[in-house]
């Protein structure tokens, strides 16, 4: 899968997109060889856009339970297939990540919606250059690769569904509250009485 399509997936061109498609290429090409029925299975430890890329290259998705997701907002991305304890980690190298100071302040403006049309061409320019130079980088100046062993995470288990008192959705048993005597969903509970 070429970086296009993975940009046609998340919508846009932008340095992390351009992080996670070599940090997907990487595993993919680590695992090529390796007992290939299994599930390819990936830790990830943050929440950019550096993930629709994972998901789209290695098929590793949230809704499969393939992708595990730690907020630590860190570039770190551990893979493994299912019954084999081998895994590889791959961390963003730190200065990959620096920018220059004309990037951040038109990156604030966008981000407010006070950019005038010419500094938002500014702005998708430094952006996709950015993008660039990570996609054309030798690996090992992006990246620190180690290879470990881990104890794979249990399967997911199985929860039966419980109605909310109050609301009257269903919802996942483990994810139930109390409250007032009665059981609830979670927006539920945390809700303010009307
Ligand atoms: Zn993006
Ligand atoms: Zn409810």
């Amino acid at each position: 899968m070429n970086f296009n399509t993975v940009v046609q997936f998340h919508g846009h061109v932008c340095p992390g997109l351009s992080i996670g498609y070599r940090v997907a290429l990487l595993a993919a090409n680590y695992f090529r060889d390796r007992s290939k029925d299994e599930e390819l299975v990936a830790i990830v430890e943050n929440r950019s856009c550096a993930i629709d890329a994972i998901q789209a290259i290695n098929g590793c998705t949230c809704g499969k339970g393939n992708m595990i997701f730690k907020d630590h907002g860190k570039h770190v991305y551990t893979y493994f297939k299912r019954g084999d304890k081998k895994a590889i980690r791959i961390s963003l190298k730190p200065e990959i990540l620096s920018q220059d100071e004309d990037h951040v302040a038109l990156f604030v403006k966008m981000r407010s919606e006070t950019a005038s049309p010419e500094e938002t061409k500014d702005f998708r320019a430094l952006h996709e250059a950015k993008s660039q130079r990570v996609l054309e980088m030798q690996e090992e100046k992006l990246f620190w690769v180690r290879e470990m062993e881990i104890k794979p995470p249990e399967k997911a288990i199985i929860y039966s569904t419980l109605i909310c008192s109050k609301c009257g959705e269903g919802f996942m048993e483990s994810l139930g509250r109390v409250r007032n005597g009665k059981i609830v969903c979670i927006p539920c509970f945390e809700a303010k009485d009307e």
